[in-house]
């Protein structure tokens, strides 16, 4: 039984000491190394007596943030990522949430980072880590230390916090505890029979829940990650060439990235086929017109479409692809995985029957533990189950909107409220309309999400233009949520009850 990820990482740095564990453009990490060098940080952390407490990591992508996170897990600290290229007023809206006791960063960003609503401590990397740091040997009363406080922890203590787009503004901190990626990767490992001899190529930020398939599973089978450079995925033939010569043969990426290959058909001019061996994918929908694209170039290779929220680590519902599927035919998202219930519930909360739709709730062990210091916003996800008046019992309501098919497998519709997938990334369009209110010369605005050309439409009502709003709203919100349209309404629409009128809003952009 464990109760820490980092036991992991403990044993498979014993069994494969010298294999590289993560791999970034400019460097790579053994187990071994990355096993010493995260206890060093971790003692470090234990000394200024951190104990469950949020460490902020603010590096670059790549080796460097991995071994911060195991840092912070070995010392039963939990850890939140903040990306280094978000807008500096998102950032101080984290921090005013997470209040952060230490930030894992370098000299060079610590420059950066003062520029925020930050004057606590710092842990730069260059100072805790000796350059060739296995000649430094591990002094036994701070490694006494360390192992004292990880006895103490227990699973259900705090791993993560990953903050997703709010509605109002301000980021919500989705917590997940050690239990849940444990038994989220003994499923991913198990169902995929990942070992040591597999490779992953990671595409999803370390903000993003994907990636915690990539990073744990290679911690615990002894698989090897390399972080693919960004700028790859705009250059798809470069980025099929890098998996063919780094020899991986596991990717789990966002449809959009896919899509990216497949449109390009990139495939005519390098061939995987003897390379890639199973392609996963989660965090938006999957369409059949490009996956039988990827299909038709590369039939041995298993697919399976992965889906669920931040809030119940990573995924919930998975369909291995075993059928033949039309261009037009919607793509299952599956059935449950194992420990995980799945309640599709009504209107009235009753369980769906026959083909009606309803809201996909989730039940088990993958929950999160509720939004960061946010009871509000946890009271209105995470509810009691309606089906069990026994005992306390937490379901979280995803607002997917969702149906079984003939053969009970589970189809996803839509969404219950404004939040969009736009390019992989999860949006609340409320959280683009508060800043774009905040303008002085905005007096009504309106976001919505045109499925069809993947745009994010914004109307107002002033004579502004695009460029200027998105100059404006860029040190609010990050790039991937800047309005691709503006359009202009004379007067915007009101409803019958005095809001915004949404369907009116629609038909501009039929
Ligand atoms: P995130 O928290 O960023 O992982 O986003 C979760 C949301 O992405 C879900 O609530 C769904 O709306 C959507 N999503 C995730 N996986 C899938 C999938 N396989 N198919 C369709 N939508 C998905």
């Amino acid at each position: 039984m464990k109760a820490n990820v980092t036991y992991w990482l403990d044993e498979t740095a014993k069994r494969f000491p010298d294999k590289t564990a993560y791999a970034d453009e400019k460097k790579e990490i053994t187990f071994g190394e990355l096993r010493f060098q995260a206890r060093m940080i971790a003692c470090e952390l234990t000394a200024r007596g951190l104990f469950k407490k949020p460490v902020a990591v603010f590096l670059e992508k790549g080796v460097d943030v991995l071994v911060s996170f195991m840092g912070a897990a070995y010392s039963c600290n939990f850890y939140s990522p903040i990306d280094v290229d978000m807008p500096g007023s998102r950032v101080n809206k984290i921090l005013e949430v997470l209040a952060p006791c230490v930030v894992i960063t370098t000299a060079a960003l610590r420059e950066v980072f003062s520029a925020y609503d930050y004057r606590g401590d710092f842990l730069l990397l260059e100072e805790v880590l000796a350059p060739d740091g296995r000649q430094e040997t591990e002094e036994p009363e701070r490694e006494a230390a360390l192992e004292a406080a990880r006895r103490r922890g227990v699973d259900t203590d705090l791993l993560y916090v990953l903050f997703t787009s709010g509605s109002t503004g301000v980021p919500k901190g989705v917590t997940i505890n050690h239990r849940s990626v444990i038994d989220y990767i003994d499923w991913v490992t198990e169902t995929f029979g990942i070992t040591e001899k597999d490779s992953f190529g990671n595409q999803a930020p370390f903000y993003f829940d994907n990636s915690i398939l990539d990073i744990y599973s290679t911690l615990k089978t002894g698989a090897t990650t390399y972080i693919i450079p960004k700028t790859l995925f705009a250059q798809p033939v470069l980025l099929l060439e890098y998996l063919k010569e780094k020899r991986i043969n596991t990717i789990f990426w966002v449809p959009s990235a896919l899509i990216v290959v497949a449109k390009l058909k990139a495939f005519r001019n390098v061939d995987l086929s003897d390379t890639l061996k199973r392609v996963l994918f989660c965090g938006e929908v999957m369409p059949n017109k490009q996956l039988n694209v990827w299909r038709k170039f590369l039939p041995a290779v298993q697919y399976a479409n992965l889906y669920g929220p931040t809030e119940i680590t990573d995924a919930c519902t998975y369909y291995i692809v075993d059928r033949e599927f039309s261009d037009e035919e919607p793509l299952p998202i599956g059935f449950p995985m194992p420990n995980t219930d799945i309640l599709v519930l009504n209107d009235k909360d009753e369980p769906v029957t026959g083909e009606e739709s309803g809201e996909l709730c989730v039940r088990g062990t993958s929950l999160s533990m509720g939004y960061y210091k946010n009871p509000e916003k946890t009271r209105e996800a995470f509810v009691q189950n309606p089906l069990n008046q026994a005992v306390p019992e937490l379901i979280y309501r995803t607002g997917d909107i969702v149906k079984y098919n003939e053969r009970g497998e589970i189809i996803y519709l839509s969404r219950k409220d404004f939040q969009i997938k736009h390019m992989g990334h999860r949006i609340e369009l409320g959280e683009i309309e508060t800043a774009v209110s905040s303008l002085e010369e905005i007096s009504l605005c309106c976001c919505l999400y045109d499925e069809k050309r993947q745009k994010i439409v914004l109307f107002i009502e002033e004579e502004l233009e695009k460029a200027y709003i998105n100059e404006k709203i860029s040190r609010l919100v990050p790039e991937y949520m800047l309005p691709n349209k503006l359009i202009r309404v004379e007067k915007m629409p009101i409803n019958a009850n005095g809001k915004i009128d949404r369907v009116k809003l629609k038909e501009y952009i039929k």
